[in-house]
């Protein structure tokens, strides 16, 4: 058993003033001692000294895994029950759409952690148990095999799913997504050097993942419905930058492409992608990476705020004192940049678990974060800090002939994000800068040579 001191109460400005902006609704919360009526506006919630015992997890992905490892490292003793519906030990995403689909990497490097640390810190791993309902009266979830599980704290770590194609053909054998394990493993076992693939999206986990069939000689096309590739997080440069690399590998990108269906052959296998002028790529194989959507209809169900995702607090809480949301399926307010924001990061999975495990344990813990993001394509590390939108400046640090730049981005002078290609120097001075709410000087920014931290 371990002993919650929540601290808040009237009067605590440090918890009690940021509490009450969600809207949520009266008398439900599991957390014995917790007072749990919650309005609209400002609110203070009072709690009592609070033995918790049991933390139930749902999901054992990169979140819920760091949250329980969190917990015991922190001092929780009690329980700890992690639901989740896939059949493997928790493991990580990104080598799926890197070494691991090049086969660079064996499956057992994936795993987060390996049994016997689950047995040894009394961490109840139920693999193959998908979560039906959550029943918030009674403080207790629903398996989809009718298993009941209580709980006095409720962590939701459900994350997300790839957002689905909607064409005629999308169905079709050969069409792949890559959020699983076992995704990647049936994208492996259809890679043939000299096959042709097609690549729908030119985002992040489209253009690792033409980068890595391109690598084991695959004829790669990656079609992009915008006029660049990653526009949605990277400044033109970088994009400009990732496409001639592309290019210089063999891989054929298409921007502007306008897509109407799939075409397959008598056997029902993906044989070509079709454009609405009726162009056609071939297509061996096909990999959608159109962007993902959070898995938040069991938090729907169960009454919780959602709204492209879980709607938490600055502490990571639903609207239900008792249950907390992490990763990519909350939706959570950054205080950096004064507005929501819906991560998908490994950084923010973990993040967010630290700050929910500090607050389970009692110690009112805002999540103030400047949110940071990787990706490996080719020999090229691109690394992000900060949410760019907004910005009103960009400033290039370096060349992008160089392989090694960083794009800097101000408003009002104020630097709030970069990307940097290859300068993870920057990227480690720009975190701190961003966090500090600098205002470096652009004329020094401009100077690669100059150390980022010396532009201040
Ligand atoms: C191919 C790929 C490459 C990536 N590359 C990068 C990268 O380079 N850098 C980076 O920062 N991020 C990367 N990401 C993103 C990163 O992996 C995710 O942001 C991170 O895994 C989010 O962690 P999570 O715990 O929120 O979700 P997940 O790790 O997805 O875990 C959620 C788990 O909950 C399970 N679940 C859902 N609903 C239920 C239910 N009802 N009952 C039980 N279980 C349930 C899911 O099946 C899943 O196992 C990549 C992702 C993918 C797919």
């Amino acid at each position: 058993m371990h002993l919650l001191c929540h601290a808040s109460k009237p009067g605590n400005r440090a918890v009690g003033a940021i509490t009450g902006t969600i809207m949520a609704q009266n008398g439900i919360g599991c957390a014995r001692g917790w007072c749990s009526t919650w309005v609209e506006g400002p609110v203070f919630n009072s709690y009592a000294s609070t033995m918790v015992d049991h933390v139930l997890i749902v999901g054992a992905g990169q979140a819920a895994t760091h949250a329980a490892e969190t917990l015991r490292r922190k001092g929780h003793t009690g329980r700890i029950t992690l639901l989740g519906d896939e059949p493997d030990l928790p493991y990580q995403r990104p080598p799926l759409s890197k070494k691991y689909l090049a086969g660079d990497l064996e499956r057992d490097r994936l795993l987060l952690r390996h049994r016997p640390y689950y047995e040894e810190h009394r961490i109840d791993v139920r693999l193959d148990t998908r979560v039906a309902q959550i029943d918030r009266a009674n403080c207790t979830v629903q398996t989809a095999d009718g298993a009941s599980f209580p709980y006095e704290v409720l962590v939701l770590a459900t994350g997300s799913r790839p957002r689905r194609l909607q064409l005629p053909g999308a169905d079709l054998a050969g069409v792949h997504y890559l959020r699983d394990l076992s995704d990647t493993e049936r994208l492996r076992a259809e890679i043939r050097p000299g096959a042709h693939a097609v690549v729908i999206g030119g985002g992040y986990i489209g253009l690792e993942t033409a980068a890595t069939l391109r690598h084991l000689g695959v004829e790669v096309t990656v079609l992009e419905m915008a006029s660049r590739t990653m526009n949605r997080v990277v400044a033109e440069t970088v994009s400009r930058f990732y496409e001639a690399e592309h290019a210089r590998h063999g891989v054929n990108i298409e921007l502007d492409a306008r897509i109407t269906a799939l075409a397959g052959d008598a056997q029902g296998h993906v044989r070509a992608v079709v454009g609405t002028d009726g162009r056609e790529w071939r297509a061996d194989l096909v990999v959608v990476g159109i962007g993902v959507l959070p898995n938040d209809e069991l938090a729907q169900a169960a009454g919780l705020s959602c709204d492209n995702g879980i709607v938490v607090d600055e502490f990571c809480r639903t609207s239900d004192a008792a249950i907390y949301a992490i990763g990519d399926c909350s939706n959570h307010p950054s205080l950096h940049y004064g507005r929501r924001v819906r991560l998908e990061s490994v950084d923010n999975a973990v993040e967010q678990a630290n700050t929910t495990v500090a607050n389970i344990l009692g110690t009112p813990t805002r999540h103030d974060r400047v949110p940071w993001f990787w990706s490996d394509q080719y020999h090229h590390k691109l690394l992000i800090v900060g949410l760019s939108q907004d910005h009103d400046r960009q400033v290039l640090r370096g060349r992008p002939t160089d392989a090694a730049f960083s794009v800097c981005y101000l408003r009002d002078g104020e630097l709030i994000a970069i990307d940097t290609v290859n300068q993870a120097r920057d990227q480690m001075a720009a975190r701190k800068l961003i966090a500090a709410r600098m205002r470096p000087d652009p004329v020094k920014l401009a100077d690669a040579s100059l150390a980022l931290k010396d532009c201040v």
